[in-house]
Order: structure tokens, then sequence, then C-alpha cells
């Protein structure tokens, strides 16, 4: 039992230590700019499928940079909408 536990604890990220996650949020800005490798986006789709932190902050990320760019507006977004997303990611951030 002690020894699984021990397991579970060594497996949690170290800072400083790269995991999955930390490579993918270091990544983030070149998926979202379509800078990414293909091999790069491959990865990083993979992760976000069973990391939903990572998914999570990639949608805001997504999110800022569609609003801060403007390019909400190629998506049919009422003004409404993008205003009530810019002020939920203004509340978690
Ligand atoms: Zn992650």
């Amino acid at each position: 039992m002690e020894s699984k536990f021990t397991e579970a604890y060594q497996k949690a990220p170290d800072e400083g230590y790269e995991t999955d996650c930390s490579k993918v949020s270091e990544m983030l800005d070149l998926v979202i700019d379509g800078e990414a490798t293909s091999e790069e986006e491959k990865f990083f789709n993979t992760h976000l499928e069973e990391c939903v932190s990572c998914f999570e902050s990639h949608q805001k990320q997504k999110l800022l940079k569609g609003i801060i760019s403007g390019h909400l507006k190629r998506v049919i977004v009422p003004e409404s909408l993008a205003l009530s997303i810019r002020a939920k990611i203004q509340e978690t951030l």
C-alpha cells in the first residue's frame, strides 16, 4: 500500500521537470498561431484529449487570442456572446 502511494506521488509533475503538460503549455502559442509542426500539433491534440486542465487552458487562450486579434469575427458570434465569453475569461484568469 505504501509503495503504491509513493509511486503515485513521484509521478506528480515536479517543477522544472519537463512533463507533457509543460511541453503542451509551451506549444500552446505555436499551435494557436498555426506555427506548430504537424508532429507538435499531433502531440498537442492527443494530450488535450486526456488532460482537462490543458484542454481548458487551450480553450481560454484560443478565445483570448480570438478576441484580441478579432478572429472571432470570422466565426459567427453575436456581440453579446463575445462579451460574456470575455467576462468569463476575465473571471477565471
Ligand atoms: Zn496537461
